[in-house]
């Protein structure tokens, strides 16, 4: 399975969620890969709440038993609130069992610990992890990838390697060498978001949900996620032109949007934050493709899609999975080519393609959400979504549903009660 020369068999060009699974799946498959991310880990990083789905990967490479012992915060649903009501509308996810996944709940996590562990799991199954090793260029030749140039302490090093993995992130390293990147035609979004203490997140077992407060602005929401049962992370997403026109420094802007809002402000009224703001902006995007001759992408690096439904840290190990896939088949046929890569694109992009689909009718029209969600009938399908089953799924009843929903909205004289809901997203 190792390759000659010394070569590395796979060079992995960042060490999150997406690196670490990958080459855990790898280690485990006998193919010998390093990893190298630019920071020195633990890192800060937006993106802490989990899918139910996750958790057959986190079976698969053997980590589960750490993410129990570690004492992350359990998550067993997630709460709406819509802007100018009290109450709440929620799901359970013990409603929908997932086959391969005996536990009812999943986790919120302090990604700075999570990704530590990951790369420290995935050092331990064989993994060779490099930190403060920033990628600079892929090198290639003939049209397969010779090798990457990393800057280690000052130092230009060159890794030669028979096939490189871009996992980093929304650093989208080696889409941006090969211009492959595309921003999204829809989405602009802007999110700030910091960690407090002493935030009211209420009493039982939804105090442990991840709660979405619904905004009056376009494409708005706040998130709060609990990180310990002290900490909680708050964020403030909406529109870029949102924040723009608001004429507010990011601080300002978060808290005037927090304070229009009465649950969240009542919940935030004796919290205290205890870091700094942090602020994400242009992060919905895709790359024209996710392989080539001799290459991958996975995770963030891949595609971006808005995360309003925390799917973030599912697709990053889901796509480490189906990737190491195709690099096993790979390295036993001996062939490179992006022929051999393809299916994992396509398997990857029409997962996510439903995510995408399931935010856009989200942001279209909200009232269709509570409405599929509060359905006896279709209630089951969107949770098989909001859990994370979007792979290997040519047609989503629901979402088809949805959009002829929308389009009797659409149709509708003017005065329906759903009408000045929609908002200007294209959906066909
Ligand atoms: C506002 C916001 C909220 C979000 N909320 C959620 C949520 O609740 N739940 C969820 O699941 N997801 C959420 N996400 C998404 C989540 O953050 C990502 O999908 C996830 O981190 C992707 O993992 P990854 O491994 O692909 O990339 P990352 O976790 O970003 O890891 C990439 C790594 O690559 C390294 N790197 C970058 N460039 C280089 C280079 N040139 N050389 C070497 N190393 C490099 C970086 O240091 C980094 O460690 C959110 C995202 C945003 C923007």
């Amino acid at each position: 399975m190792q390759s000659s020369n010394g070569m590395q068999d796979v060079v992995i060009i960042g060490g999150g969620p997406a690196g670490s699974t990958l080459g855990s799946y790898l280690s485990m498959a006998g193919i010998k890969n390093m990893i190298f991310d630019s920071a020195n880990h633990p890192r800060p990083h937006v993106g802490e709440s989990l899918v139910t789905s996750t958790t057959r990967v986190l079976k698969e490479i053997g980590f589960l038993e750490t993410m129990e012992r570690e004492g992350f915060v359990k998550k067993y649903g997630a709460a709406w609130h819509p802007p100018e009501k009290r109450g709440e509308f929620d799901i359970a996810f013990r409603e929908f069992a997932q086959p391969g996944i005996d536990q009812d709940y999943t986790y919120h996590v302090d990604r700075g610990k999570l990704d530590l562990l990951l790369l420290k799991h995935a050092e331990k199954l064989g993994s060779k992890v490099y930190q403060g090793a920033h990628a600079k260029e892929v090198i290639f030749k003939d049209g397969y990838p010779q090798g990457v140039q990393f800057e280690i302490g000052g130092q230009a090093v060159t890794i030669p390697c028979k096939m490189v993995v871009d996992a980093s992130g929304r650093g989208t390293f080696l889409g941006r060498q090969l211009n492959l990147k595309k921003k999204d035609p829809i989405f602009n979004q802007y999110a700030v978001h910091a960690w407090f203490k002493d935030v009211d997140r209420g009493a039982g077992e939804s105090a442990d949900y991840i709660h979405i407060y619904f905004l009056k602005v376009n494409r708005g929401w706040i998130w709060q996620i609990p990180i310990t049962d002290k900490i909680t992370s708050v964020g403030v997403v909406a529109e870029r032109d949102v924040f723009k026109e608001s004429k507010l420094d990011p601080d300002g802007w978060f808290k005037s949007l927090l304070n229009s809002t009465p649950e969240i402000a009542r919940a935030m009224q004796n919290a205290e934050r205890i870091n700094e703001f942090k602020s994400e902006g242009d992060y919905s995007y895709s790359m024209e493709k996710f392989c080539g001759n001799g290459f991958l992408m996975v995770g963030d690096a891949a595609r971006f899609v808005d995360p309003i439904f925390s799917s973030g840290v599912s697709v990053a190990m889901y796509s480490a999975k189906y990737a190491s896939e195709r690099i096993r088949l790979a390295f036993a046929t001996g062939d490179f080519s992006e022929a051999t890569f393809k299916p994992y694109e396509d398997k990857v992009r029409g997962g996510v393609n439903i995510w995408y689909e399931f935010i856009r009718l989200y942001y279209k029209l909200l009232p269709s959400f509570t409405y599929f969600i509060s359905h006896k009938e279709y209630r089951v399908q969107v949770l098989q979504l909001l859990q994370g089953e979007v792979y290997d799924r040519a047609e989503v009843e629901v979402l088809e549903e949805m959009r002829k929903f929308i389009q009797k909205v659409e149709n509708a004289p003017e005065g329906n009660i759903f009408k000045k809901a929609l908002s200007d997203i294209y959906v066909n």
